[in-house]
């Protein structure tokens, strides 16, 4: 990466009403506003490309692959034979294109609310889909994930859902409550499994995170927190894993090595090893977690700074 001038202009992110991060811009490429949100690609000198919605990082060039390969390939291989895939959100693409490098995937459904927002991913970021939106196994539609999930009876092996924070105002919001966790139970095939990104892991941040847990607590019983740090995000970042059936409460982390083997996946962070990191939670983060009695619902939703 090549270093900004001394006199540059900065992107913040507001992070909290107490903190921010900085990015020096080398090039302001997207600014808009669709009906759903507020959209800026632009191109910073450490981080490379980044996109942002409504103010927030989605995901930057360096470290997208981290990002993607811990949200996809946990549920993926935890799932013995995953061919009919959701993916709910994901508007950059890469997190199609981690779950289409399962060569047991026959279908993959991607439900992204803004068509704006997708076209603009697939001219901008090339680097994150990669061609995904041409797989012959691939149906994408612009709609409310939620609405669809209401409307259509299809069932799916696994769901990964990526979604943004539930910002005030945000497309996303009704999508973190114990009834939208309940429809995707319903929605899953037996021995179905979801993972989601659930927010900043890192205590001061955890009260997203917490809750998210605890309304998904109540609906599948059987599931995981886990993280991993995101330069980009300066932060250990939360996912969840959750399944339908209590199918993934046992799973040995040397399984990840063995599956990703006989599925051939070259993978560049996830393996057993990383694996083991991922789901060792400190005591903190767990006690305080634990303690959590909040369940979002439909009437009382989560709102993030
Ligand atoms: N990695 C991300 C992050 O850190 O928050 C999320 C990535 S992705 C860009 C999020 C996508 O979810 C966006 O493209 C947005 O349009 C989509 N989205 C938001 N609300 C939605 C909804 N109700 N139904 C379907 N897609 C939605």
């Amino acid at each position: 990466m090549s270093s900004p001038e001394k006199e540059h202009k900065w992107f913040i992110e507001q992070t909290s009403p107490g903190t921010a991060h900085m990015f020096a811009i080398k090039d302001y490429l997207v600014a808009t506003r669709t009906p759903y949100q507020q959209v800026e690609i632009v191109d910073t000198y450490f981080f490379g490309r980044m996109l942002f919605l409504d103010g927030k990082v989605q995901s930057a060039e360096l470290d997208e692959q981290i990002y993607h390969e811990a949200l996809v390939h946990p549920a993926m291989l935890m799932h013995e034979e995953p061919r009919r895939v959701l993916v709910i959100g994901g508007g950059e693409g890469a997190t199609l294109r981690e779950v289409l490098r399962h060569p047991t995937v026959e279908q993959a459904v991607m439900v992204d609310i803004d068509r704006d927002v997708v076209a603009l991913c697939k001219e901008y970021l090339p680097q994150w889909h990669r061609g995904s939106f041409d797989d012959p196994r691939v149906k994408l539609l612009h709609q409310d994930a939620r609405k669809f999930l209401e409307e259509n009876e299809a069932h799916y092996d696994v769901m990964i859902i990526d979604l943004p924070e539930p910002v005030e105002e945000g497309p996303a919001r009704r999508l973190f409550t114990w009834q939208f966790y309940s429809l995707v139970k319903e929605r899953l095939n037996a021995g179905g499994i979801m993972a989601l990104q659930a927010g900043d892991f890192s205590l001061p941040f955890l009260e997203a995170h917490s809750a998210i847990y605890n309304t998904i607590k109540q609906v599948m019983p059987d599931l995981h927190s886990y993280s991993a740090f995101i330069p980009s995000f300066n932060s250990d970042w939360s996912f969840i894993v959750a399944s339908k059936d209590s199918t993934i409460g046992a799973f040995e982390a040397n399984e990840i090595d063995r599956r990703a083997g006989e599925r051939h996946l070259a993978l560049d962070y996830y393996a057993s090893e990383t694996h083991r990191r991922m789901f060792a939670i400190p005591r903190n983060i767990r006690k305080r977690r634990n303690a959590e009695t909040t369940i979002i619902d439909d009437d009382r939703l989560l709102t993030i700074y």
